[in-house]
């Protein structure tokens, strides 16, 4: 017999996109119970840079609009953080300068700056801007490399994930959600197509209404979820570099390596993105060679820095790149909140959104189309590789 949660909503996974959910569930007055299998933010989420950058911007469609509205709720999202719980996630519009390392990747970066010409700050300036190596030093005076020119977006974000994590934490028990940690989801129960509840480690728990939201684990938990589109693990490695005074102020990124400065001098070195790894969380020589040799070429003053950590985390990866938002077709009652690759902090204002009107409404005037469970692609035709 399924014991009675008393929960209306049951939430699989606490990192940042089961903790944002829960909480904005919790606000609509909705009693919620959060799953965890091990502690809240200790995976992907927590090994994340904090990079709120917009997408590519050649790219226009229902994906890029809400990568878009997502950053520009974040100003709103980090203060009502701050003010529900006083924790400051650190959100600070600092700008991204991005060396282009080949003549290629400097052509492409001016037919970026052509197709965003529309996109202007509040305050009348570019969004996007092609420098000159001379003008990226005039910025960040620690670049050492040479480069064809400099990609300066002048939206791009960082927060502090570990801060941003703790917050959503303590807004969620602020806000009421029973946290349930070490507790590992084991499958869904489902009868005649329906979610009935889920089947824990200490038991199963019953209740019609799931938010699946338990990152590159997330397909595992039924067989259906597998052919509605599959999600996998891409390892990203990252280290932690201190120094007394950082030789950068914002963020430098160079090919696939990017530094970014934290407040307290903190330097955040990342990533690889390695999907062949699998689950396997190791750090590994040859990735840290290559992401420290990459750095100090791009800001040679780092090279005093103390290693103060490396790690690796589990990106939530989908065959064509975009997230699994919405209704899973076949299992009526379960909505997918998973697959966000390399965008999860960028979405948490507006993930949780749509799970809301879903849960509450039944509905969402936010187009689902191209990140719907069981979208084309997803379904066991090609898929489109295409990014956002
Ligand atoms: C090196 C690196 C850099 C990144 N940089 C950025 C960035 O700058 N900007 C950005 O937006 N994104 C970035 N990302 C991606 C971002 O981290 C992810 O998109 C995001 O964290 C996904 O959040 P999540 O909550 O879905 O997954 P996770 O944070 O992995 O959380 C899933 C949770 O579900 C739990 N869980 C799993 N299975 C079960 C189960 N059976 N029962 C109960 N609980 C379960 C896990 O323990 C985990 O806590 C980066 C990722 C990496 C690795």
């Amino acid at each position: 017999m399924l014991s009675s949660s008393n929960a209306e909503v049951i939430v699989i996974g606490g990192g940042v996109v089961g903790l944002s959910v829960a909480w904005r569930l919790a606000r609509r007055n909705l009693r919620v119970i959060l799953l965890e299998r091990g502690a809240c933010g200790q995976e992907s989420s927590w090994a994340a840079a904090g990079i709120l950058a917009p997408g590519n911007p050649n790219f226009h469609g229902p994906m890029s609009e809400m990568h878009l509205e997502s950053l520009d709720r974040y100003p709103d999202f980090a203060a009502e953080l701050q003010e529900t719980t006083g924790i400051d996630v650190e959100y600070q519009r600092c700008g991204r300068i991005e060396l282009c390392a080949t003549d290629q990747r400097y052509r492409m970066g001016l037919s970026e700056v052509r197709a965003a010409a529309e996109r202007k700050t509040p305050d009348g300036q570019a969004v996007l801007e092609m420098l000159t190596l001379e003008q990226a030093k005039e910025r960040e005076p620690g670049i050492g490399c040479d480069a064809f020119g400099a990609l300066y977006c002048r939206v791009t974000a960082r927060i502090r994930n570990t801060r941003l994590l703790k917050a959503l934490r303590r807004a969620c028990e602020l806000a009421g959600v029973e946290i349930r940690e070490e507790c590992s989801v084991e499958g869904l129960l489902v009868e005649g197509g329906r979610v009935k509840g889920i089947a824990a480690k200490d038991g199963p728990l019953e209740s019609d209404r799931v938010v699946l939201a338990a990152g590159a684990w997330s397909s595992q938990l039924h067989p259906r979820l597998e052919e509605v589109g599959r999600v996998f693990p891409s390892k990203g490695q990252a280290v932690l570099l201190h120094m007394e005074n950082p030789p950068l102020s914002g963020i430098i990124k160079r090919k696939h390596c990017y530094l970014i400065a934290r407040r307290d001098g903190h330097i955040y070195l990342g990533s690889s993105d390695e999907p062949e790894a699998g689950f396997n969380k190791r750090s590994t020589a040859t990735a840290m060679s290559e992401l420290m040799s990459a750095a100090l070429e791009m800001v040679p003053g780092a090279a005093s820095a103390s290693v103060v950590n490396m790690w690796a985390g589990l990106r939530p990866h989908t065959d064509d790149n975009r997230p699994m938002i919405g209704p899973v077709p076949g299992l009526e009652g379960l909505i997918a909140a998973y697959g966000h690759y390399k965008t999860g902090l960028i979405f948490a204002p507006l993930t949780p959104r749509i799970v809301c009107d879903l849960i509450i409404d039944g509905r969402t005037d936010y187009d689902l189309s191209r990140c719907i469970p069981g979208r084309r692609g997803q379904d066991g035709s090609k898929p489109s590789r295409r990014r956002f």
